[in-house]
């Protein structure tokens, strides 16, 4: 199963921050971009995610996936389109086939809530490159 090796990718990330942090935080919510156009169905990996958690360091920890939507370019008429499987993907427009993708096939993390020992809740920003 693809999201299964896609969590264990992800997991591995989170990991490698979290034992450079000197003081090892909780970690409490995993923020995700997941495009629409990449392999990955997010039910699919919020289970995988709870699954391999489970019992762990990550236990408790949670998974908000955020969706962003296709978005392609046409290059003969110079703007944006957001393609439709139903029309095979092509420019509305002109029918031009779909050759420039401007978003959708995102798969990484925003960012990590987490809290340390001390009580304070830190927020950490960071984009790391596709796990997919
Ligand atoms: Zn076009």
């Amino acid at each position: 199963m693809h999201e299964t090796d896609m969590t264990k990718a992800l997991i591995m990330t989170v990991r490698q921050w979290w034992e450079e942090q000197p003081e090892r935080p909780l970690i409490e919510t995993i923020h995700l971009i997941v495009g629409q156009f990449t392999c990955v169905e997010p039910a699919s990996l919020q289970f995988a995610f709870a699954a391999q958690t489970q019992n762990t360091w990550l236990s408790g920890a949670k998974l908000a996936i955020r969706e962003t939507p296709l978005v392609a370019y046409c290059h003969p008429c110079q703007q944006e389109y957001t393609p439709e499987m139903g029309l095979r993907y092509a420019c509305p427009n002109c029918q031009q086939p779909m050759e420039e993708i401007r978003s959708g096939r995102e798969l990484k993390i925003d960012r990590i809530e987490y809290t340390l020992a001390t009580g304070a809740e830190q927020e950490l920003v960071e984009c790391t490159g596709g796990v997919c």
